[in-house]
């Protein structure tokens, strides 16, 4: 599976780096979050999911 953060929806809110950092980080500017392009680590799914879940703007995708 993968994490897409879509960077147009992003508002950089920080929340998904904060629930799942090894999937999520912010870029340089703090403005905007991406995802590691990796598939993600079986142990770091539910994070992932749950980023997606929290997001206040629906940004995150993982499929
Ligand atoms: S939770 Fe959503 S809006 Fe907040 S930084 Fe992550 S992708 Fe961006």
């Amino acid at each position: 599976m993968k994490a897409i953060v879509d960077q147009d929806a992003c508002i950089g809110c920080g929340l998904c780096p904060n629930i799942c950092p090894e999937v999520y980080e912010m870029t340089d500017d703090e403005e905007k979050a991406i995802a590691i392009d990796d598939d993600i680590p079986d142990d770091k799914v539910d994070g992932a999911k749950e980023a997606e879940d929290a997001c206040p703007v629906d940004a995150i995708k993982v499929e």
